[in-house]
């Protein structure tokens, strides 16, 4: 695997990857996904794909919902997490869902569905948007195969490529290795760093560095 040059080369194909992949194909890099599997989609693939986003352009008062959903992740989370993480989150969680959607995927307001944790201050209702189809994988690869990015599979990597193993990194790398780790909670679905629990759409937001 030599004299294969991307701007941005990303590890796995779940969701993590593939929307990170997608944004980087949509802002100019060529882009190539490395999954380890022959299959598509890792974890992601069994998910609903439901995206928790505070603040999105369907609730009634997004910045009102905001702060509620700070409350409900600051007594839910605490100190367990960063706390930069979950305002960065918050922050660009609509941003990003409304970026997607320029670029083509759909998402339907889930409005009934209420959070994890209802007994918690700060908890509220309809913060849960879903991919149209329960197929968020398969219409992220559809918007990464659009643009010139691919996927190529039974391609596992034991260590980060560099120039010394071959494929020459220009702009950037990044895995996100998912679990579904203890109780049902949108706070632990997604380690980005192996230890550290994050929000599963904070590990999508992967904007490419130029
Ligand atoms: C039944 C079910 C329902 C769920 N529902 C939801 C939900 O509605 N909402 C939600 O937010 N979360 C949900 N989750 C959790 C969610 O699916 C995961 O948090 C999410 O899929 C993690 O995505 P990811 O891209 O980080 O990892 P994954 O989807 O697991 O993707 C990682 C990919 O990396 C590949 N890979 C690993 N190592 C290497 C390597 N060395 N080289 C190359 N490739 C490699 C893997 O093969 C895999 O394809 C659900 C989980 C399950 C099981």
């Amino acid at each position: 695997m030599t004299g294969h040059a991307v701007d941005l080369l990303v590890l796995g194909s779940g969701a993590a990857g593939l929307a990170a992949a997608v944004t980087g194909a949509a802002e100019g890099l060529s882009v190539l996904v490395l999954e380890k599997t022959e299959w598509l989609g890792g974890t992601s693939a069994y998910s609903a794909g439901t995206s928790w986003i505070p603040g999105h352009r369907h609730q009634p008062d997004p910045a009102a919902d905001v702060a509620e959903a700070r409350r409900y992740l600051d007594v839910l989370v605490g100190d367990r997490a960063p706390r930069e993480l979950r305002e960065t989150y918050l922050r660009h969680g609509p941003e990003a869902i409304e970026y997607f959607e320029r670029l083509g995927l759909r998402f339907w307001h889930s409005a009934s569905v209420v959070d994890y944790h209802p007994e918690l201050p700060g908890s509220g209702i309809g913060r849960a948007l879903e991919p149209y189809g329960n197929a968020l994988v398969a219409a992220l690869y559809d918007q990464l195969t659009r643009r010139s990015g691919s996927v190529w599979f039974t391609a596992r990597t034991a260590e980060l490529p560099s120039s010394e193993t071959g494929l020459p990194r220009k702009a950037g790398s990044r895995t996100c290795g998912g679990a579904f780790a203890g109780p049902a909670s949108p706070v632990r679905t997604c380690r980005a760093d192996g230890r550290r629990p994050c929000p599963a759409v904070a590990c999508d937001l992967l904007l490419p560095r130029r």
